[in-house]
């Protein structure tokens, strides 16, 4: 298997120069041959069969698009991991994408939260929270008093797993996503697979329509599962990579790929900002998978380390050959999104040793996936994006560390606080049912029963939450449903405010005050470290550069299907960005 090969050169460094200079060398030699002997074929090719290829040959229109679409997404990565270890990566891996595609490099989340279920949701649709619905990772439901998790759907059985797994769907999802419309444009032609470790990452970005979604489950054998919503049993292809033992090889040491004096870019490894795996006290490499195992749920202990975005791409890759993804006239969708970043990121926080590894590695990913796709599909036969589903904040004990004010807290802290006051002055303390997503949900049932004024208990609420010096902000959901904003942080909150879904009265967190516990860090406010993440269009139809222009997530989706000749993303809310699309 590839990550065998790369293993090779990781551990062998003595030889890294030699190796990679030998396939430099052989890669000119193919690429030389190419050049003389690939006009030679077409030639003859096109001499012996151009009668009979009249028949059979695609409109000149469907030649220009590309057999493929390739969407990227890595879980929580700030748009500053591209330039920050650009040194370290390779020449073919994020580099490449740069060097050949359009860097758009001023391009944000324009909603909030900015979390992994809205994030996904949007980069697919085109839209915001306030229109696809998917309002958070999770939101409160007042009809059934219970928490929603944005892909659960008990009506479906899951495929894989056993009988807790997890039962999922996208019909949480209220609009089309770009693979939706591109089967529906197409007549169900054309393929959407979606692929990522986390459920949602997967699901939330292949859409209602999309032929299969797959994500891992770790438990008992670690394996690729998916829902009865897609299909009734899972492919043989997909059986036997499961039954291939596949997750047992990547249980080993992980430590960094290359030597840790180089890793200048990130703060010493050993400290107190980090937290490390469950059963291991210690936050410094080398970290004994072995070891681990046991105590952090088994197989998927994988997902917090570097080896879940391996795992990933070894899964894309049987995907796009078994699936024969880019193999016909309709063009297919493959989204991918890389889990462990996040993992990792929440554990050790954005400067760490252990992140800038996870990115070194990620890149010879990025590397072997596009090599693959070449190889394939074909050189220029594919569109790709890469982008992220959000940022993330440093850890506010970092901050604090060098001078910079931060701030960790819970909302169980806020909703304490919040009961206190509304027992003193109303006698009771179940009138607030759920605060998530920076929002609180009213107890409607309790305050009716006992009589209250809804406006009063509204005021209370917003004085209380104003004086609390971690809170910069407070509005009712009337002020953001009605107002009429044209940017600034309002209009971030009025594009994730879903009217079903959100909640009564929602907070915005003053700058560098995360909603976590004390070590580690996360992700979900409107501030730029959240909003602002990587986007490069590369590969068929795109037009080389890069631009500091302001571009928005919601802008992706519309570009793509403008580069498919597709019709209008009609719930889309962004913009085609005509000028990274090649006449
Ligand atoms: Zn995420
Ligand atoms: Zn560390
Ligand atoms: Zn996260």
């Amino acid at each position: 298997m590839a990550h065998w090969f790369i293993e090779i050169i990781n551990t062998k460094l003595n030889f890294n120069i030699y190796l990679s200079a030998i396939f430099d060398i052989i890669l000119i030699i193919i690429y030389q041959m190419n050049q003389i002997l690939l006009p030679l074929l077409v030639s003859v090719f096109s001499l012996n069969f151009s009668s009979c290829s009249l028949n059979t040959k695609a409109s000149s229109s469907d030649l220009d698009k590309p057999k493929l679409v390739v969407s990227i997404v890595v879980d929580q990565m700030r748009f500053d991991n591209l330039d920050k270890y650009k040194e370290s990566y390779s020449n073919n891996g994020f580099n490449r994408l740069i060097r050949d595609g359009f860097n758009l490099k001023n391009n944000h989340f324009n909603y909030v939260p900015t979390v992994t279920g809205p994030g996904h949701a949007s980069i697919a649709t085109g839209s915001t929270p306030k229109t696809h619905g998917i309002a958070g990772n999770n939101w409160f439901d007042k009809n059934t008093q219970k928490d929603v998790y944005c892909t659960t759907d008990l009506d479906y059985e899951n495929l894989g797993g056993n009988a807790y797994s997890a039962k999922m769907s996208p019909n949480n999802l209220l609009v089309n996503t770009l693979g939706d419309l591109n089967r529906i444009e197409n007549d169900m032609n054309s393929k959407t697979i979606s692929i990522a470790i986390k459920d949602r990452g997967s699901i939330l970005m292949g859409g209602k329509k999309a032929n299969a979604a797959y994500w891992f489950y770790g438990k008992d054998k670690g394996e690729w599962v998916s829902s009865k919503y897609y299909m009734e049993e899972l492919p043989k292809w997909v059986n036997n990579f499961n039954n291939s033992g596949f997750v047992s090889d990547y249980i080993r040491e992980w430590n960094t790929l290359y030597d840790i004096n180089t890793y200048k870019e990130s703060r010493s490894d050993d400290n107190n900002f980090e937290k490390s795996f469950k059963g291991d006290p210690s936050v410094t490499f080398p970290y004994d998978l072995n070891m681990l195992k046991d105590l952090n749920d088994g197989y998927d202990l994988l997902k917090e380390t570097p080896f879940g975005n391996s795992l990933t791409t070894d899964f894309a890759i049987e995907a796009i050959s078994n699936e024969k993804l880019g193999k016909d006239q309709f063009t297919d969708v493959l989204t991918i999104s890389y889990s462990s970043t996040d993992y990792i990121g929440h554990n050790f926080g954005v400067d760490a040793k252990e992140t800038q590894d996870a990115y070194l590695r990620l890149d010879l990913e990025i590397e072997r996936l596009l090599n693959f796709l070449d190889s394939h599909v074909g050189k220029n036969e594919y569109t790709l994006f890469l982008t992220a589903d959000h940022g993330a904040a440093k850890i506010p004990a970092y901050l604090n560390s060098i001078g910079v004010k931060s701030q960790n807290i819970e909302e169980g802290t806020v909703k304490n606080i919040l009961n206190d006051v509304l027992f003193k002055s109303f006698g009771s303390n179940q009138l607030i049912s759920k605060i998530m997503n920076s929002q609180i949900y009213l107890n409607d049932y309790t305050i009716n029963s006992l009589n209250l004024n809804l406006d009063i208990i509204e005021k209370t609420i917003i004085n209380t939450l104003s004086q609390l010096d971690f809170i910069d902000k407070v509005y009712t959901s009337n002020e953001i449903i009605n107002g009429n904003f044209d940017s600034g942080y309002e209009l971030l909150i009025q594009n994730g405010y879903n009217i079903p879904r959100s909640g009564d009265i929602i907070f915005k967190l003053k700058e560098n005050v995360i909603s976590y516990g004390n070590k580690g860090t996360t992700h979900g406010s409107g501030y730029t470290y959240d909003t602002h993440v990587p986007l490069i269009f590369f590969g068929k139809k795109i037009v080389q550069g890069e631009s500091n222009v302001k571009t928005k997530i919601t802008d992706i989706a519309p570009t793509i299907a403008k580069l498919l000749g597709l019709k209008q993303m009609s719930d889309s809310t962004g913009e085609v960005l005509g000028f990274v699309i090649k006449d």
